[in-house]
């Protein structure tokens, strides 16, 4: 250890790599509500794509185990460091290094936040749709764990909209892949492979990301339904009425009592709606004048109508805005409320309804509370898992998984599976597709030192 120090001071300066006190707790791990804290040896703080490979070059040759981290908001324990292993943080490679409105792309380095790299785009009429519920969030992160988010619906998650990445094998070899353009027939697709996998095949330090025009105006429609069948069935009807919704987001009558109520927010919900919804849909319109704004509300208000509604609110902005700050408040809620343990499972759209009145079953028989919130647009449901009893909460959250399997869905749709989710994944799923997965794992990593322990050893 003692000369991988030293190899790797050379390269990033001993400013940069942190040891024993000067390691803060951060570094220790995420938000999720079950990873457990585990300090680093070292923190590592390149500044440069070629400090990268100089320093994974040293890890593969002293096999120390190295685990990327971004912003560490993430839920499910993949960015914390293994047993003796270091983190390589992404703090110091911030740069927007373009944003090119012809090509309508943006070029950054892996630490750049969403909300740094909104503070870019935006003067030039150009976003970046990908909204996690968390805008510090860094792009490293977002592309390693294919984040999602409430703009799913409209825009996809990240693996489509990155065009492009530079990549440090754990070697310390460079790639460079795709770039920008969308169209590219040339051997076997490795951006593709590379997004979503919680850094265990390469470490990502340029990303290139597809904009999209900036819509000025929007509205906020909320629906309250009196059964579960109506407003899961409401779901696909919305996302197909031409309205394309930017957002369409399922909150059952606990989730959304329990996040008003600590946003403060009065709706102005008569209560014997409240009395009578089940669930409520939160449906984003957004487009580029007010006059085509007011027609989409109209008609998205009028299928709501059909389509059993309760009522129809069209919120003003503010309040609007308001509920959707709560939304995405939702997590920190459900932390503060005592949830033990978080899940983001995805059935097809369709499956919704079945799949929500299987999930009520599973946490009557098992004595829990699962309180369900969701992106339900694209089918994600989260679910706050209330059970302090760690074998039956265990078991509660296999049940989920297994359903979720059942309904040809998966365990995660957007927080991956880092330390946290593993177990049920090599449990759940297909042996073969685990087998093919660490053998591509193998070819890229052949010393295991990249991220061990997130997903597959
Ligand atoms: C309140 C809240 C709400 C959230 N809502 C959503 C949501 O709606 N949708 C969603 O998808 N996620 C959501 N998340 C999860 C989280 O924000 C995302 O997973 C985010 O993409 C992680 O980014 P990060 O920079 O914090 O990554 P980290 O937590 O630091 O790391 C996550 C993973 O990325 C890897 N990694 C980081 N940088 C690199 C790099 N440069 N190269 C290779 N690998 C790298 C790490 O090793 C780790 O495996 C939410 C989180 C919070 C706290």
């Amino acid at each position: 250890m003692e000369r991988w120090q030293d190899a790797v001071e050379q390269v990033v300066g001993a400013d940069h790599v942190l040891t024993g006190e000067r390691i803060s707790e951060d570094y220790a791990r995420d938000e999720g509500l079950t990873t457990k804290p585990l300090m680093p040896r070292a923190v590592v703080r390149p500044a440069t794509t070629a400090q990268v490979a100089a320093v994974l070059r040293a890890c593969h040759e002293h096999e120390v185990s190295v685990t990327a981290r971004g912003s560490g908001t993430g839920l499910s324990g993949a960015c914390v460091a293994s047993e003796d292993g270091v983190i390589l943080s992404f703090e110091r490679m911030k740069r927007v290094k373009e944003v090119d409105t012809d090509n309508h792309v943006a070029v950054v380095e892996p630490g750049v936040t969403l909300a740094e790299l909104a503070e870019h785009t935006l003067p030039q009429g150009l976003v970046y749709p990908i909204m996690p519920g968390e805008d510090s969030a860094s792009i490293g992160g977002n592309v390693a764990t294919n984040a999602g988010g409430m703009r799913a619906v409209k825009y996809g998650v990240t693996r489509n909209n990155v065009l492009g990445l530079e990549a440090v094998l754990p070697t310390g070899d460079v790639i460079r892949t795709g770039g920008k353009f969308v169209k590219c027939s040339t051997g076997l697709d490795l951006t593709q492979l590379i997004i979503g996998s919680e850094g265990m095949l390469a470490v990502v330090t340029e990303v290139t990301l597809k904009l999209q025009p900036h819509f000025p105006h929007r509205a906020t429609l909320l629906l309250p339904f009196a059964t579960l069948d109506e407003v899961t069935t409401a779901v696909p009807k919305l996302v197909g009425s031409g309205v394309g919704p930017l957002m369409l987001e399922y909150m059952d009558r606990l989730a959304m009592s329990s996040m008003t109520k600590s946003a403060g927010l009065e709706l102005g919900i008569p209560q014997e709606i409240k009395d009578k919804a089940f669930a409520y849909l939160v449906v984003i319109l957004e487009a580029r004048s007010s006059e085509r704004l007011e027609q989409d509300v109209e008609f998205a208000g009028e299928q709501a109508a059909e389509l059993g509604a309760l009522d129809v609110f069209s919120l003003p902005a503010q309040a609007g805005s308001d509920l959707l700050k709560a939304r995405e408040q939702g997590f920190w809620v459900a932390k503060k409320g005592g949830a033990n343990d978080i899940v983001d499972v995805v059935v097809p759209r369709g499956a919704i309804p079945a799949y929500v009145a299987k999930v009520s079953e599973i946490a009557s028989q098992h004595e829990s509370l699962v309180v369900g919130a969701g992106h339900a647009g694209d089918g994600n449901i989260h679910f706050s898992v209330f059970q302090p009893d760690n074998v039956v909460r265990d078991r509660v959250m296999r049940a989920i998984f297994e359903a979720a399997l059942g309904f040809g869905g998966a365990i995660s749709a957007e927080h991956g599976l880092g330390s946290e989710k593993r177990k049920y994944f090599l449990e759940l799923e297909d042996p073969n597709k685990i087998a093919l997965m660490r053998r591509i794992k193998q070819a890229f990593d052949p010393k295991g030192v990249l991220n061990p322990g997130s997903a597959f050893d």
